[in-house]
């Protein structure tokens, strides 16, 4: 299971060939078109996308080793974190971009950014075919070919309307800056029609109805950002039309933040609660018209609301151009494109996936278990005490941490929820567990962890591992055997990628934030919120970015948010 490096040398020539109205694009024209061409020995490196992981594996490559294209329809990297903060104008949507050029001009070597969108990856050619954003004055619309002896897909998800009817339409998304900036002008149109003369509180509450749907991170967040805008300044603005405003936050399963502790669930909902932000559990959100939203739950039945503004944050889906590479490559059953521990997309060769758009298939925690079970029952007796089982679960999650996400998730905070698991809620919790049982207690935590979380976090990190790989690749090729020896027969130049989960914060309004810290830290409240502050200021790609966000935080203390419709 070596990695696989085409053995033939890539020989780049200044040409351009008209192909079914697509041009073959085997280099960038040369400023002197009339020398002769040059040869080039290094391997062509295409990376899609310019989000979290294509500007991490960017940012980390050494591009000296590589002609590197980077094709993409943004020329700018987004730090998505903030981007509910610029919703409410809390900061400045310039402020959490950061030029794609600026980051190229940066690096050594040959790097290319070509502003388009990838329509089609045909891997057994080792070709993509793209189509310019800016459109083209080209006949046939200007699509070009750029062919590849690497390619590293970082296309990220779209949104998943889960063909809804009348989401797409009538709801705003928070993925893209624009969708941030489309969310704060229309908070202040909705504020403005409001106002307007000749319309009765009726009409006026509808307007200033704003449904989040979604409990997830970004709805929270979102909802959050909203409540905290609207009291501390709009209430001074529009004080007429003040007392009609409503948030209303709409989840499907019985909690919001699903994801996180406990205790931080319980707190939010309180929280939201008291804010006066309707949270609305166990409601599915069936039918969106121009005018209201219709939801069924289990205890109400089905029922519409009028609203004003809805916001749509449920999850993610794959990208067209991702599932036709499924189709070809025979992932068209699975729903993301699945890739290995070395991020290797199964089924094809020299292309790989990070990020959001793809999936690691990773070693099952059970065929581990045994091994790990062997481990912990010194006595051979083979039976374990609790104190073996956290021994064993210490060394699971230090190898998995998503198992210790999902029993998080499941709100399974000890050992003991495990041992319940497996043997009954009327088991004694001191009881013992032998290997059976404990396979049978992981059985249900092993099919559901095999999969990392889509954040940021996951993907910056995978792009930094595979830049290491790359800037590595020629050591290796000289060394194929590699020094290291990974688990199963047969040896691997590289480390399979391992996570290493860090913070998670919540953020819920009022200067306070919910963080989940490794281990089994929990920190709410206004200390935590300057936690938030200082880890994202840090987290910005660029001290430009970094200081536009701090100033812009520094303005709001200051001034306030903004409130104009632009
Ligand atoms: P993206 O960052 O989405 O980048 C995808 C890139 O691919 C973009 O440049 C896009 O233009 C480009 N692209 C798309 N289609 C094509 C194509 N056909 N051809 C070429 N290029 C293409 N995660 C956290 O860890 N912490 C947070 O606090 C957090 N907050 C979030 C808040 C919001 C509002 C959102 C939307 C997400 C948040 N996330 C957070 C999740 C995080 O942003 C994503 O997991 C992360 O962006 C995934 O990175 P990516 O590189 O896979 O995709």
């Amino acid at each position: 299971a070596s990695q696989r490096i085409p053995n033939h040398s890539h020989l780049l020539f200044l040409f351009a060939v008209s192909s079914g109205g697509f041009v073959t694009y085997a280099d960038a024209k040369s400023e002197n078109d009339h020398k002769l061409p040059q040869a080039s020995t290094k391997k062509k490196i295409v990376v899609l996308g310019t989000g979290w992981a294509g500007t991490s594996f960017l940012k980390n490559l050494n591009t000296y080793l590589y002609d590197v294209q980077v094709v993409s329809p943004r020329n700018y990297f987004t730090f998505t974190p903030l981007l509910p903060s610029v919703t409410c104008g809390m900061v400045e949507a310039r402020s959490i971009v950061e030029p794609i050029r600026r980051i190229i001009c940066k690096k050594k070597g040959k790097v290319t950014f070509w502003d388009a969108e990838c329509l089609k990856i045909d891997p057994f050619n080792k070709k993509i075919y793209c189509n310019p954003c800016a459109g083209s004055n080209v006949e046939g619309g200007g699509e070009f070919i750029v062919d590849y002896d690497y390619l590293v897909i970082a296309v990220g998800a779209r949104v998943n309307t889960f063909n809804i009817p009348g989401v797409l339409e009538h709801c705003h998304f928070l993925k893209e800056i624009e969708d941030a900036r489309d969310i704060r002008k229309n908070v202040m149109h909705c504020f403005e029609r409001a106002s307007l003369p000749n319309l009765n509180d009726e009409e006026r509450q509808k307007d200033l109805h704003f449904v989040v749907i979604g409990g997830g991170p970004t709805g929270v967040e979102f909802a959050a950002q909203l409540h905290d805008f609207i009291t501390e300044d709009l209430a001074g603005l529009y004080p007429q039309v003040k007392h009609l405003v409503k948030i209303s936050l709409v989840e499907a399963g019985e909690h919001i933040l699903t994801m996180f502790d406990k205790r931080i669930t319980e707190f939010a909902e309180k929280k939201f609660r008291r804010d006066g932000i309707e949270v609305k559990t166990g409601f599915q959100v069936v039918n969106v018209s121009d005018k209201t939203i219709t939801m069924t739950s289990k205890s109400s039945g089905e029922a519409s609301v009028p609203y004003g503004m809805a916001v749509w944050s449920t999850g993610i889906a794959t990208h067209p151009v991702i599932l036709n590479l499924m189709k070809q490559i025979g992932q068209a059953e699975r729903r993301v494109l699945a890739v290995d521990e070395w991020l290797r997309v199964c089924g094809c060769e020299d292309v790989y996936a990070l990020g959001d758009c793809a999936t690691t298939i990773q070693r099952k925690v059970m065929e581990d278990i045994s091994a790990i079970f062997k481990m912990a029952d010194k006595d051979n007796s083979g039976i374990l005490t609790l104190k073996e089982i956290q021994d064993v679960l210490k060394e699971i999650y230090l190898r998995y941490p998503q198992v210790e996400l999902y029993m998080k998730t499941k709100h399974m905070t000890d050992v003991v929820d495990l041992v319940k698991e497996a043997k009954g809620e009327a088991a004694k919790v001191s009881a013992e567990l032998s290997i059976e049982e404990f396979k049978k207690a992981l059985a249900n935590v092993d099919s559901q962890v095999k999969t990392l979380p889509a954040t940021a976090q996951v993907a910056a990190q995978q792009g930094y591992y595979l830049a290491q790989c790359f800037n590595k690749m020629k050591e290796t090729e000289d060394r194929p055997e590699g020094p290291i020896r990974i688990r199963e027969s047969g040896r691997h130049r590289f480390k399979p990628f391992r996570y290493k989960h860090f913070a998670q914060f919540a953020p819920l309004g009022g200067e306070q934030t919910a963080a989940q810290l490794p281990g089994d830290w929990i920190s709410i409240g206004h200390s935590t919120q300057w936690l938030w502050y200082s880890v994202y200021a840090s987290k910005q790609v660029s001290w430009r970015s970094r200081m536009l966000v701090i100033m812009d935080w520094l303005k709001r203390f200051v001034y306030g948010r903004d409130s104009s419709c632009i």
